[in-house]
C-alpha cells in the first residue's frame, strides 16, 4: 500500500490544502494528513482543534487519516515506515521556502522524498492568513474554506 503524508501548519485548513489533499488521494492509497506543531509558533487554533476540523473536512474522503506531531514530521515519517511528504506549491515565493524544506528534510532523512503538486488557479491565493485577515474584516470566505472552519469563524 502507498502511503503518503500531507505535513503543515492547517492553521486552519483551507480548500487550498483540500484541493492538493484530493489529488494526493490519487496517487497514493492513503495520506496522512499531518499537523506540524512547532511549539516555538504562535498559532491561530490550537492542535487539536486543527486536528478536529480538518477530520471534520474529510469526513467523506475515503483513506485519509488526521493526526498530528510536535517532533519532526520526517521522524514521523520513519516512524510509519512513510517515504513520501506531499506539499503544494502556489507561487514562485512558496518555492524558495520549500526548497530549503526539502533540503533539510533530505538532510535529517536521506530515505525521505517530497512530491509538489502545482495549486490550481482557483485557489492559488489562498493562505490560511489570507482567510483570517479577509474573515475579520468582513469578507464571506465560504468559498474558500471547508464548513468545519467556518463555524468556528464565527
Ligand atoms: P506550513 O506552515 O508547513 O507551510 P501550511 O498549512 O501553510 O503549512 O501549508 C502546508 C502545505 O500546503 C504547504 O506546502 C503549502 O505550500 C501548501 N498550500 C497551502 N495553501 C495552498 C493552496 N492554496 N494551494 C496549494 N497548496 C497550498
Amino acid at each position: 500500500m502507498k502511503v503518503a503524508i500531507y505535513p503543515g501548519s492547517f492553521d486552519p485548513i483551507t480548500n487550498g490544502h483540500l484541493d492538493i489533499l484530493k489529488r494526493s488521494l490519487e496517487a497514493f492509497d492513503k495520506v496522512i494528513v499531518l499537523v506540524a506543531v512547532n511549539p516555538d509558533k504562535s498559532s491561530r487554533f490550537s492542535p487539536s482543534e486543527r486536528v478536529e476540523m480538518i477530520k471534520e473536512a474529510t469526513a467523506d474522503y475515503k483513506n485519509v487519516e488526521v493526526d498530528y506531531t510536535t517532533g519532526l514530521t520526517v521522524d514521523y515519517a520513519k516512524k510509519h515506515g512513510v517515504k513520501h511528504l506531499i506539499r503544494g506549491l502556489r507561487a514562485v515565493t512558496d518555492f524558495e521556502y520549500e526548497f530549503q524544506l526539502a533540503v533539510a528534510n533530505e538532510f535529517a532523512d536521506k530515505d525521505i522524498d517530497m512530491i509538489f503538486f502545482m495549486a490550481h488557479g482557483d485557489t492559488n491565493f489562498i493562505t490560511s492568513s489570507m482567510i483570517m485577515e479577509l474573515n475579520k474584516n468582513g469578507v464571506d470566505v465560504s468559498a474558500l474554506v471547508p464548513n468545519s472552519v467556518l463555524k468556528r469563524l464565527k
